[in-house]
C-alpha cells in the first residue's frame, strides 16, 4: 500500500452525507488511515527492536562479531572494539583472519583458514578457547562461541568473543599457589606426589626404572640460627637453581619445605644396576654442584647435602612408602658422614660402592701409570705383519693384569673413560712415531679402539689432530676402530665428525662387524676403510651353522663397498685358510700372535717370521 499522502486516493465527497457513495468513501478513508497507523506502529516497533538489539549488543561485555559466508566481518560491537583495539570501521568488510595470529591459524588450528575463507561450519556450536590478535599485534587468550543464523536468506556467523586473559592469570596464580613452593618456585609436595604417581604408572607400562632422591642440606639449621633466615632463604634459592641444572628436562626437582628437596628421575633404564648407576651419577653431579662455594648477599658460605636414593619400577609401592625409603636412605647418608649419597637397597648400595671404589682406583691407576697397551699383530694374506691393534690392560697393583671387559664400561660411565681414551690415543701415536724410525716397522699401521663416549666428545677430532701433530705420527697409519653400535645410531653429526677426522688422513675400521645392525645406507655414507669380521663368525666358520656363512657375506659386502676386510680371533690355520679362500684381506688372532707388550712384539717378530713357511701362509696346510 502506498504510504506517501501524495498517493492517497481522492476520497473527498462533493454530495453531502446523505449520499450513499459518500458514506462508503468516508469508511474507506478511515480504514486507510487505520492501516497506515498500524504500519507506522509496526515500523516503529521494528526500529525500536533493532535499536534495542543494538543497544544490548553495544552494552554487552562480550564482543560480538558477525561474519558472512566469505569470512568478511559485517558487524563489530563496542566490546569487540575494546577487546581487539580496532574501531568498527577499521574491520567492517575485512576478513576475520585479522583477529587471529597467523602462526596459530597455521600450526594449531589448520581448519581455521577454511573458516576464514569459506565460513566453514566446523567451529559452529563448539565453544572453544583459542588465541586472538589485537590491533597492536599482541596475542591473548579468548573464548569463542560461534552460531550460524540466516540473514536475508544468507548464512551469517555470529561469534561471541570473550577476553580471558585475566581468568587465565587467576588460574595460573591459583595453580602456582597450590602446586609450587613460593620461596624457590619449585614444585611442592603435592605436585611432587602427583608426578611421582604418574611416573610410577609410566614405569609400570615401559618397565623403565625411576629414582626418588631425598636431599637435606648438612647443618642448615646452624646457618639459619647464626646468620638469620634471610640468608637461609637465599641459600635455599641458590640450591634450587643449582639442583635444576643437575637433572634432565623431564625430571622433577621439588622442595618439601625447610631444607628438604626431592628429585624425581625418570626413564633410567630397564636394568636395576644400570638405573642405580645413572642415579648415582646424578647424585654425584648434585654433590659436586651444591658443594661449590656460595655467596649469600656477599657472605661467603660453604654447604653440602646428604642424599638418599630409592630406585623403583612399576607402581606396586605407594608414593608415601617410596618417599619414606628415600628419607631412610638420606639418614644413612648423614650417618655415613654427610656430603654423600646412599641407596635404600643394600645390594644396590654394595654394587654402587664397589663401582665407586673401582672408579677411584682407575683414577689413581692412571696417575700411577698402571695402564698399558698390548699389541696384537695384524697380517696380510701372505702372513706378513702389516700392523697391530692396541689393546688396553690395567696392570693393577693387587689384582694383577685386568682385561678391559672388567673396567671399560664403568670407565665409560664416568670421566675416567675420557681420560683413558685420551691416554690410549696419545700412547698409540707415540708408538707409531717410534715404529716409523725403524725400517722393519716403518710401514706398520696401528688400530685403536674408540668408545662411543670418546667419539661423542666434541673435541675428539681436534684431540686426534693434536696427538698426531705432537707425536709426528703419520695419520694414514692410524686406524680408529668404531663399533657397529656407535654407527647404528649415527646422526649427521657422526657423519660430519667422521669426515672431519677422515680429512686428517686417519682410517676407520668397523669393529665386531656382524654383531649389530648396521644399515647398508650407513655403511655407504660413512667414510669407512675396513670391516672387521667379528670373531664369533670366524669361530663358527668350520661348523655347520648359519653363522658360518656370515663371514662369506661380510667379505663380499665389504668388497662390494670398496672396503678391505680383516678377520679377528683367527686361532687356527684352518680358519685362516678358509677366510683366505673367501678373499679376506687381513687377519688377526692368536694364530698369529697374542696381544703382547710392545718390546716382545718387535722381538717376537723375528721369531714369528722364522716360524713362517717360506712362501707365506697361503701355501701352508
Ligand atoms: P676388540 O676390539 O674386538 O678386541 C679383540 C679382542 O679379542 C681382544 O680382547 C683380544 O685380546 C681378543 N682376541 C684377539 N685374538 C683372539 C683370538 O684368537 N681368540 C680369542 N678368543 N680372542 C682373541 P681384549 O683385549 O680383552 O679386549 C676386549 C675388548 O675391549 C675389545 O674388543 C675392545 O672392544 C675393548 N678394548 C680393548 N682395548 C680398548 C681401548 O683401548 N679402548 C676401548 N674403548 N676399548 C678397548
Ligand atoms: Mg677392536
Ligand atoms: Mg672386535
Amino acid at each position: 500500500m502506498p504510504t506517501d499522502p501524495a498517493f492517497r486516493p481522492e476520497l473527498r465527497c462533493h454530495h453531502g452525507p446523505q449520499d450513499g457513495n459518500c458514506a462508503r468513501m468516508e469508511m474507506l478513508s478511515h480504514d486507510y488511515e487505520r492501516a497506515m497507523q498500524q504500519q507506522r506502529a509496526a515500523r516503529n516497533a521494528l526500529d525500536e527492536a533493532a535499536q534495542h538489539t543494538l543497544t544490548i549488543l553495544d552494552n554487552m561485555l562480550d564482543g560480538v562479531v558477525t561474519i558472512n559466508r566469505n569470512g568478511l566481518i559485517e558487524t563489530f560491537n563496542k566490546a569487540a572494539c575494546g577487546i581487539f583495539g580496532y574501531g568498527a570501521n577499521e574491520v567492517l568488510g575485512h576478513n576475520v583472519g585479522m583477529l587471529t595470529p597467523e602462526a596459530y591459524i597455521g600450526e594449531r588450528d589448520p581448519q581455521l583458514p577454511l573458516f576464514k575463507t569459506a565460513g566453514s561450519n566446523y567451529l559452529v556450536g563448539k565453544p572453544r578457547e583459542m588465541l586472538g590478535k589485537r590491533k597492536d599485534g599482541t596475542i591473548f587468550p579468548i573464548s569463542l562461541a560461534i552460531s550460524k543464523i540466516a540473514r536475508a536468506g544468507r548464512p551469517t556467523f555470529v561469534a561471541v568473543v570473550r577476553d580471558i586473559t585475566e581468568r587465565r592469570q587467576r588460574e595460573e596464580e591459583i595453580q602456582r599457589l597450590a602446586f609450587f613452593d613460593p620461596l624457590t618456585q619449585l614444585p611442592n609436595r603435592r605436585l611432587l606426589l602427583d608426578r611421582l604417581k604418574r611416573t610410577q604408572m609410566n614405569s609400570a607400562r615401559t618397565e623403565q626404572h625411576g629414582a626418588l632422591m631425598f636431599l637435606d642440606l648438612d647443618h642448615f639449621k646452624l646457618l639459619n640460627d647464626t646468620m638469620g633466615h634471610d640468608l637461609g632463604d637465599e641459600l635455599l634459592q641458590q640450591v634450587a637453581t643449582r639442583l635444576k641444572t643437575c637433572v634432565r628436562e623431564g625430571d622433577t626437582v621439588a622442595r618439601l619445605g625447610g631444607d628438604e628437596f626431592v628429585m624425581l628421575l625418570e626413564g633410567l633404564g630397564q636394568s636395576p644396576h644400570e638405573s642405580a648407576a645413572h642415579a648415582e651419577a646424578v647424585a654425584g653431579k648434585i654433590l659436586g654442584a651444591l658443594g661449590q662455594p656460595y655467596a649469600l648477599r656477599g657472605h661467603p658460605h660453604e654447604s653440602t647435602p646428604s642424599i638418599g636414593i630409592v630406585v623403583f619400577k612399576g607402581d606396586n609401592q605407594s608414593t608415601d612408602e617410596l618417599l619414606k625409603k628415600a628419607d631412610v636412605a638420606m639418614y644413612r647418608a648423614k650417618a655415613a658422614g654427610r656430603n654423600t649419597a646412599r641407596f635404600f637397597d643394600p645390594a644396590m648400595q654394595a654394587t654402587v660402592s664397589a663401582q665407586a671404589a673401582l672408579e677411584h682406583d682407575m683414577r689413581r691407576g692412571l696417575e700411577r701409570r698402571e695402564f698399558i697397551l698390548l699389541y696384537q699383530f695384524q697380517v696380510n694374506a701372505q702372513g706378513s705383519p702389516i700392523g697391530a691393534e692396541a689393546l688396553l690392560r690395567w696392570n693393577h697393583a693387587s689384582r694383577g693384569v685386568v682385561p678391559p671387559a672388567q673396567f671399560i664400561n664403568l670407565a665409560e660411565e664416568s670421566n675416567v673413560g675420557h681420560l683413558l681414551g685420551q691416554w690410549v690415543l696419545e700412547t698409540a701415536c707415540n708408538q707409531l712415531a717410534q715404529w716409523a724410525d725403524q725400517e722393519a716397522t716403518a710401514h706398520w699401521t696401528l688400530a685403536i679402539n674408540v668408545s662411543p663416549s670418546q667419539f661423542a666428545d666434541p673435541e675428539f677430532a681436534s684431540n686426534i689432530a693434536q696427538a698426531l701433530a705432537s707425536s709426528g705420527a703419520r695419520p694414514d697409519q692410524l686406524t680408529l676402530e668404531l663399533t657397529e653400535h656407535l654407527l647404528m645410531n649415527a646422526t649427521t653429526d657422526t657423519q660430519y665428525k667422521m669426515n672431519a677426522i677422515k680429512a686428517l688422513g686417519v682410517r676407520f675400521s668397523l669393529d665386531d662387524f656382524g654383531t649389530g645392525y648396521s644399515s647398508l645406507l650407513h655403511l655407504q655414507r660413512l667414510p669407512l676403510d675396513q670391516l672387521k669380521i667379528d670373531q664369533s663368525f670366524v669361530h663358527a666358520l668350520l661348523t655347520p651353522t648359519s653363522e658360518a656363512s656370515v663371514a662369506r657375506s661380510v667379505v663380499a659386502l665389504g668388497h662390494s663397498l670398496g672396503l678391505t676386510v680383516i678377520a679377528e680371533g683367527v686361532e687356527t690355520a684352518a680358519q685362516r685358510n678358509q677366510l683366505a679362500a673367501l678373499g679376506c684381506d687381513a687377519f688377526q688372532g692368536y694364530y698369529f700372535g697374542r696381544p703382547t707388550p710392545v718390546g716382545e712384539l718387535t722381538d717376537g717378530q723375528s721369531e714369528y717370521c722364522a716360524a713362517m713357511p717360506a712362501g707365506g701362509w697361503c701355501e701352508t696346510d
